[in-house]
């Protein structure tokens, strides 16, 4: 049975397992450092180090990372919402550290490769997933295949201008779809609206129980989600969307508020089929030690 590590760096979080033939037999939990890129990959290296101490066989390594990869996949162009991490070598920094080649992929990539040989999507034909988290994005599984564009940058969905004018996101843009829609965003703006630090999670409890501030900020958050899949629907025409990350585990009212919205909006184009992400969390570290054995 093919043994891999997964690593999936997040905004907040760098989680990391081993993969045995389908099934994650270990994981672990890291509080992404907040000082740079380099110590990044530090905690990389000794997790990594830690998991081939007690899993000798495991030497392929598949790394995801919230942000858009160069085209031959060595260095990061940047994480927008990982402070310090800009145009970042991290294949030859893990060589450093590691002695070893790593595979590198975009975290919404991995998961979205995950999703499609294991979870959600197993047996379409074409998938996308997205990831709705600390930022937002996308991974397009077309003909079975991730694709990725001419540039490397195919699925950058959290990008994408929906409100010009809007907020500014990460990476500098005003009106991005993560700085209206992403966890962090809902965060932010239940923060304003309600004087107080408020996080996602407890912004979609108090939108459930009818709070007004938190549920227009919510109910917002969500249609532009499920517009910015019926847009999708239009240009590329999937079999079904699979949507995951740290804001869909909060379940039944998000999933009802996007599907609400990609129905309003894809009247009589094709109908927006959405299925929830059945590895959850850890379908972004299964799919980087899966992007490992694909090399
Ligand atoms: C990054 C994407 C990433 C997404 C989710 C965005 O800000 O640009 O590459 O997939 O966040 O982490």
């Amino acid at each position: 049975e093919p043994v891999s590590i997964g690593v999936d760096v997040g905004g907040t979080k760098i989680a990391c397992g081993v993969l045995r033939g389908d099934q994650l037999i270990e994981r672990h939990l890291q509080p992404t450092p907040e000082t740079g890129w380099e110590a990044v990959l530090d905690v990389i290296a000794a997790q990594v180090q830690g998991l081939q101490e007690r899993h000798p066989h495991a030497r392929l390594v598949g790394v995801g990372v919230p942000g858009p990869l160069n085209a031959d996949r060595t260095r990061v162009k940047f994480a927008p919402n990982i402070y310090g991490f800009t145009d970042v070598p991290l294949v030859d920094g893990l060589r450093e550290r590691l002695g070893q080649r790593i595979i590198l992929e975009n975290d919404a990539k991995a998961a979205a490769l995950a999703e499609a040989h294991l979870g959600a999507a197993r047996g379409t034909e074409s998938s996308i997933y997205v990831t709705v988290s600390t930022g937002i994005g996308a991974g397009l599984v077309l003909n079975g295949r991730i694709w990725r564009g001419r540039h490397g940058i195919a699925g950058e969905l959290g990008h994408v201008t929906v409100m010009p004018g809007g907020p500014v996101s990460g990476a500098g843009l005003d009106g991005a779809l993560e700085a209206v829609a992403s966890g962090t965003a809902i965060a932010r703006d239940a923060s304003y609206a309600l004087n107080r630090d408020v996080s996602t999670a407890e912004a979609f409890e108090l939108a459930e129980q009818g709070h007004p501030a938190a549920r227009r900020i919510v109910e917002q958050a969500l249609k532009h989600i499920g517009v910015a899949l019926a847009d999708l629907q239009k240009v590329i025409d999937p079999e079904v969307f699979v949507i995951g990350g740290g804001v869909a585990s909060v379940g039944d009212f998000f999933f009802r508020g996007i599907q609400k919205a990609a129905n309003e909006y894809s009247q009589g184009f094709a109908p927006v089929s959405i299925r929830r992400a059945q590895l959850g969390t850890d379908a972004g570290v299964i799919g980087a030690a899966l992007a490992a054995r694909h090399g």
